[in-house]
């Protein structure tokens, strides 16, 4: 099977993670703060706080930003559960913005139409929640101007968008937001095997989450509430998680990022061999802003729906590993029993029910890639 995303590890990630391995520290050793340490200056950010998921740096994003009962969150509907769970763990509830049809992404147009509403209603979201949909930015620009307008905190989901640019600058800088997020998962970017990440200008929100990773404890005397005992002391001040990534993680890690910027060339190069080969064939490419730099997590093609499912069968029946991405949050049976229903986002059900992602990561042979393109157009043509 030709799978949709994998990771590449290289014998220099491995010898990384064995060095750790033969070390003192398998945990709370120096990998993780030098992991932090070099993202954080690659992307021009001045805080990170490294975890052990996307997931859980959302979770502490949004308690670092106050979220809590009676407070809403909202997001794209096209996204991974995680990016609206992150509002239900705090008690607060959760919204959609229908995305542009265009881009995939959270619609500005839509944005800023829901905030007029909302504002009259008196329930503006405490926080939006952008997310870089297969890599490609969304406009945090109007997203941010908006923000200014009403007030509103943003967390930008870049799970898909480690090494991506907007503009001439990095995903993550924070121009635009107070946190960004990230995700190491195996079929992302770079991977950690589990792993997320957090990038804030803020020291205050940087502090916050470092203690809500580890149990709410610092050790720090000028954020105690006592003076010190003895050497020994520490205090907890907030009710924290363990969400510590581990120094194998981080090692991996920062071994990958020296290889980030030939993976996303690798994505680009196949992207556009992708994009040369389907010209003429009956499906939509993904768009790409040309002003920004996508980081190309996925290639989501749209094909007529009516016929999604069986090309869909048809290239896993010849061992290609197609996905789809993303099934509309609002839609997920959870979600439902919160009130959501079926024509709540159309231009995100619309989507969903034409989407297939193809394979593609940096190690896709050309081979591999031709005989996705055939085979889709095998399937296209006796679908
Ligand atoms: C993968 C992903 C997450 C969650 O990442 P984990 O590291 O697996 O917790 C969140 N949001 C989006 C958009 C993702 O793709």
């Amino acid at each position: 099977m030709i799978p949709y995303g994998r990771q590449s590890i290289s014998e220099a990630d491995i010898a990384a993670v064995e060095a750790v391995l033969r070390s003192d520290f398998l945990t709370q050793g120096s990998a993780v703060p030098a992991f932090e340490r070099r993202f954080s200056e690659m992307v021009g950010a001045a805080h990170a706080v490294a975890v052990n998921s996307a997931t859980s740096a959302l979770h502490i994003a949004c308690l670092a930003l106050g979220l809590g009962q009676g407070d809403t969150l909202w997001t794209s509907p096209n996204t991974f559960v995680a990016s609206a769970n992150c509002a239900l763990y705090c008690g607060a509830d959760v919204d959609f913005v229908d995305i542009d049809p265009g881009t995939l992404n959270m619609s500005p147009v839509a944005l800023a139409e829901k905030l007029k509403r909302a504002e009259s209603t008196g329930r503006l979201p405490k926080i939006v929640v952008p997310v870089h949909f297969a890599g490609e930015p969304c406009d945090m620009a109007a997203i941010h101007l908006l923000a200014q307008k009403y007030g509103f905190r943003i967390i930008e989901d870049a799970s898909h968008a480690v090494g991506g640019r907007i503009g001439n600058e990095a995903v993550g800088s924070g121009r635009y937001s107070d946190v960004t997020i990230f995700s190491f998962h195996p079929v992302k970017i770079i991977t950690t095997a589990e792993g997320g990440l957090a990038l804030t200008n803020r020291q205050d929100l940087a502090e916050r989450m470092a203690h809500l990773r580890s149990h709410g404890i610092t050790r720090a005397p000028d954020l105690m509430c006592e003076a010190p005992d003895g050497p020994w002391y520490y205090e907890q001040i907030a009710l924290g998680f363990n969400y510590r990534m581990t120094d194998l993680q981080a090692a991996l890690g920062a071994s990958q990022l020296g290889r980030l910027e030939a993976f996303i060339e690798a994505r680009h190069r196949l992207a556009a061999r992708y994009d040369a080969l389907l010209v003429g064939a009956p499906v939509a490419r993904p768009y790409r802003a040309p002003a920004n730099h996508s980081a190309l997590h996925l290639y989501p093609i749209r094909v007529a729906s009516a016929r999604r499912k069986e090309v869909f069968e048809y290239l896993r029946g010849q061992e290609i590993g197609v996905n789809v991405h993303y099934i509309p949050v609002h839609l997920q049976p959870y979600y439902r029993a919160l009130g959501f229903r079926q024509g709540d986002f159309p231009e995100a059900e619309r989507y969903y029910a034409e989407a297939i992602s193809l394979p593609l990561f940096p190690a896709l042979s050309e081979a591999d890639q031709d005989k996705v393109v055939r085979e889709l157009t095998a399937a296209l043509e006796t679908a």
